[in-house]
């Protein structure tokens, strides 16, 4: 579009020379995989986010995907998650055969509504996929209480909500298996990679031999393969970029909030919908600027009068359940979650990083209103 102005995409990373140094040395060390960094990067993560064990893999949906591996799912099981995620939140467990259900989501949280998720279950039910949507935690000890009585396997996908707070204590913290995401519009970035966290040393054990290979490090040969695996390694780089991301999380999660918090505040008088609001359980990490245009209101004229300004947008997030793969191999189709269906006809994503500029801010939000 050549409008002349200057475009402000919708998500950015934030590097700077430490980045730049730690992947230097990781380089000139000559270890690029399967080296100390990782694991550097695993005990320092591990230590941030509350949990015993943290183990680095390629991508969040690798990380999703090897733990509906050690949850033992197969063909002929059902895994509930929320339609109002990314695909992945539900691609994992069908990896492993199992059949997608999708809970109805409550309209205050944007969570998965656990009275919906319990009437989804059924004798096929084996697992549970909770997202933590925006960086919003969902209800935690409700679902988790939810899975024991019906026996479930129960998977976090926290990949939007590294550095969330449940109840006051950090996602990661709760008992609970999970993962974070780390693609560059991810709140920690380091191009490609996820980790999942987990308080089972056995199945941590588990998450490294299956993303190596499914071989064994017991100190015997290394080509011993001992279960199936796969490559779902991170590289030490990443691992430098991670540490580097890591030091600077605190910041980088301050500048997001202030951020917000200038949108919430410009956003006043313009007639949009702010969503999940924060409560004393609730901590949102700050991963995306999220607001929903009024019921009945024409949501693709607004994009398209933003993107003319140069302004990126997106009609985030779709329902998973009216993708097109989804709608041909299940047959779902509109009605199935009306309240997720609902909220996701009106949404839309605003550009948001933690260096958005708030002169940007100003020119994002006169350009909604003028579209509005
Ligand atoms: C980003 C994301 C993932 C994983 O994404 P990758 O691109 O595989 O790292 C999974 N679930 C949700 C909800 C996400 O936002």
């Amino acid at each position: 579009m050549s409008t002349g102005v200057r475009e402000i995409p919708l998500a950015r990373p934030l590097h700077d020379e430490r980045e730049e140094e730690l992947v230097l040395e990781v380089l000139r060390s000559g270890w690029l995989s399967n080296g100390p960094t990782i694991d550097r990067f695993e005990e320092l993560l591990a230590e941030r986010v509350g949990a015993p064990y943290v183990a680095a893999v390629s991508s969040g949906t690798a990380a999703l995907h090897l733990l509906a591996r050690t949850a033992g799912l197969g063909p002929g099981d059902e895994a509930i998650t929320s339609t109002l995620s990314f695909a992945a939140s539900a691609n994992c467990f069908i990896f492993e055969g199992a059949a997608p259900v999708f809970a109805d989501i409550d309209r205050r949280t944007l969570n998965l509504d656990p009275a919906a998720l319990e009437d989804a279950i059924t004798k096929r039910t084996k697992a549970v996929v909770a997202v933590d949507i925006f960086g919003r935690p969902c209800e935690l000890d409700e679902i988790r209480a939810i899975c024991s009585r019906h026996g479930l396997a129960l998977i976090e996908d926290a990949a939007q909500a590294l550095g969330a707070e449940y109840k006051g204590a950090p996602i990661g913290s709760h008992g609970v298996s999970g993962i974070f995401g780390f693609y560059p519009n991810k709140q920690l970035a380091t191009g490609e990679g996820g980790v999942v966290f987990t308080h089972s040393e056995t199945e941590w054990q588990l998450v490294r031999s299956m993303r190596h290979h499914g071989q064994e490090f017991d100190g015997g040969s290394w080509f011993h393969h001992v279960r199936l695996g796969f490559n779902y390694r991170l590289t030490d780089i990443q691992a430098a970029i991670g540490i580097g991301q890591l030091e600077k999380l605190d910041k980088l999660l301050a500048l997001r909030a202030a951020v917000a918090a200038r949108y919430d505040r410009l956003l006043e008088d313009v007639e949009v919908e702010r969503l999940c609001p924060d409560d004393a359980d609730h901590r949102r990490s700050w991963f995306v600027y999220i607001v929903a245009l009024p019921p009945g209101s024409a949501r693709e004229p607004v994009i398209e009068e933003l993107r003319a300004q140069g302004i990126a947008t997106a009609d985030y997030v779709p329902c998973v359940h009216l993708q097109p793969y989804m709608r041909e191999a299940y047959g779902f189709g509109e009605g199935l979650c009306p309240v997720a269906e609902d909220m996701a006809s009106r949404t839309l994503a605003l550009p948001f990083f933690p260096q958005l500029e708030e002169e940007d801010q100003e020119r994002v939000v006169e350009a909604l209103r003028a579209a509005l």
